[in-house]
């Protein structure tokens, strides 16, 4: 299924057949002191896996294995629905984003932010090399324009992945400002350089949790079209929310803000998030 963009909505949403895939880890390499980058390995040829451009919020959902028996419980595609396995405790699901895919290669990249808060953070550190983990997706993939005057980018260590295929797929000289809170500035991530970007990391242990909307208020768009897209930390995204729809004034078609995970919230659902998030 796809839905064109059209005039009043920019963003085509194209759905792909849901696949659910047993990978194993080919590759670690540590990115900062809290981000690892995993390279999973396994992708059969004949089930192609859809990387669409211009699609930075594409993501799979990742299926870890059972804290008690060590299993990873995948679901079945029955008339392309999941289906849970009988009789087992119900999988542990987290959604990652899709950082890069090497078809030749059968290769998924996934860039993980590093702790101990819950199972998706906790393999991530323990990985090792030949460990399994389940992949199923991307369900959809939302493909953003890419003839906007200025696009306006936002987000925390878990939006990274995601700003950093913006950085890679945008044209080439388009105009972005690209806000990246981090932890610290020791902690910066590598980016991929873009003519029209700007990229400023801000230091959450200096400035504190707010200091992204500070920044994100404090951008003076051009003139032109704007879009906006923001992901991470969702109770630091609602002053963003607040300003793209008070001060910007942007039609909701034009920005796509979306909370990543929530502090306190295990496994939280992205989909159900209320307008005040
Ligand atoms: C579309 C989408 C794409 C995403 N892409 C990525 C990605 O590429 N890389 C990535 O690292 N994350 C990404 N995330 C975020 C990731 O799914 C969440 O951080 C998830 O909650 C991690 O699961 P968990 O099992 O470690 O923690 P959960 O069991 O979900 O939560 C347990 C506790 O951990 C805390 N917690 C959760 N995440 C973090 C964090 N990042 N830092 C500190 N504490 C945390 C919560 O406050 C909660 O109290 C994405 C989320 C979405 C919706």
């Amino acid at each position: 299924m796809s839905k064109q963009s059209t005039a009043a909505n920019p963003v085509r949403l194209v759905m792909h057949p849901l696949v659910p895939r047993l990978l194993h880890v080919a590759g670690i390499e540590t990115l900062t002191p809290s981000m690892r980058r995993i390279t999973l390995a396994g992708l059969a040829p004949e089930e192609p896996f859809p990387f669409t451009p211009m699609a930075a919020s594409d993501h799979v959902k990742l299926v870890f294995p059972e804290a008690e028996s060590g299993e990873i419980y995948l679901p079945t595609v029955v008339d392309d629905r999941l289906t849970m396995p009988e009789g087992r405790p119900r999988p542990i699901f987290r959604d990652y984003t899709v950082r890069a895919h090497d078809g030749d290669a059968g290769t998924l990249v996934i860039d993980f932010v590093l702790h101990r808060h819950g199972p998706a953070g906790r393999w991530a550190i323990d990985a090792q090399r030949g460990d399994a983990l389940g992949v199923l997706g991307p369900r959809g993939s939302h493909i953003y324009p890419s003839d906007f005057d200025q696009y306006l980018i936002a987000g925390d260590e878990t939006a990274v992945p995601a700003m950093a295929r913006w950085l890679e797929e945008l044209p080439r000289g388009a105009r972005a400002t690209v806000l990246v809170s981090v932890a610290s500035l020791a902690e910066q991530p590598a980016l991929p350089r873009s003519p029209g970007a700007t990229v400023t990391f801000l230091d959450r242990s200096v400035h504190g949790t707010g200091v992204l909307a500070q920044a994100f208020a404090s951008v003076v768009p051009g003139p032109g079209r704007l879009f906006v897209w923001a992901a991470g930390e969702a109770g630091s995204l609602k002053p963003i929310r607040r300003h793209v729809r008070d001060a910007l004034q942007l039609p909701p078609s034009h920005a796509d803000i979306d909370g990543y995970w929530k502090v306190g919230v295990e496994g939280l659902d992205h989909h159900e998030q209320d307008d005040d998030d």
